[in-house]
């Protein structure tokens, strides 16, 4: 994966693939999973029963004419071609098991340093989850919620298993450095700056931070789980040249 860009071309998309576009100038972004030709299961803002009785007459309107989708209509976990999701802007494609350096370098919500599961697992998922999650509520994914619960939590859960959202954590991560700052130190410029800093690379150590502590506890669980003779075998592949 570049360094500089995730963008792709429709034509380098992969079944199993986390993809996003931006919306708004760059605001915000919006993801989803590609499960198959010209296909996307992606999370939407949930419907209240309020917005649901004021929108009713939406309801009747008609969907795209290639997938049958329709943005007002359909809430929650839901499935539509590219087109409907992308909304005319372009498309990147997320990048997982990233190096250290690769992740501090990029905006948050484009990669993780952490691996992804296998195509077929993230496709089972996803489909899982459009199954159950088609009542405008987002189903057994849950509601909606801009800084706990977003497409990019529901396509992150679908790659790895764990819902988590760059976006918002950073955010959240921003704000907490901010305030703390902000209160308990004299405002002079220096420390604004030195605020400003905190605050962009905050979130990105505490990733960091608990994806090294994840290994450790991997590699203590595959230590403990390997019989003396498997730890043989690892002993001898590793002395020999
Ligand atoms: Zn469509």
């Amino acid at each position: 994966m570049s360094l500089l860009s995730n963008k792709i071309h429709k034509r380098e998309l992969k079944v199993g693939d986390h993809i996003y576009t931006y919306r708004k100038f760059k605001t915000y972004s919006h993801h989803g999973i590609y499960v198959e030709e010209n296909r996307v299961i992606h999370y939407t803002r949930t419907e209240s029963d309020d917005e649901a009785a004021a929108s009713s007459n939406d309801h009747a309107g008609r969907g795209c004419r290639v997938c049958g989708y329709r943005r007002k209509a359909q809430r929650g976990v839901v499935k539509s071609c590219l087109d409907c999701f992308l909304s005319g802007h372009k498309l990147y494609r997320f990048g997982y098991g990233v190096s250290s350096e690769h992740f501090c370098a990029k905006r948050p919500g484009t990669c993780s340093p952490s691996p992804c599961d296998h195509p077929d697992n993230v496709v089972r998922r996803a489909t899982e989850m459009l199954d159950q999650g088609n009542d405008n509520k987002g189903g057994k994914f849950g509601e909606y919620d801009f800084l706990d619960h977003n497409c990019e939590s529901f396509a992150v859960y679908c790659k790895t298993g764990q819902p988590s959202s760059g976006q918002a954590l950073a955010f959240k991560s921003k704000t907490k450095v901010f305030f703390k700052n902000i209160t308990e130190k004299p405002l002079t410029v220096e420390n604004l700056a030195n605020t400003a800093v905190q605050a962009a690379f905050s979130y990105k150590i505490n990733v960091l931070q608990q994806h090294a502590v994840t290994i450790a506890q991997q590699q203590q669980r595959n230590g403990a789980a390997m019989s003396p003779e498997e730890m043989d075998i690892v002993h001898d592949e590793k002395e020999s040249p």
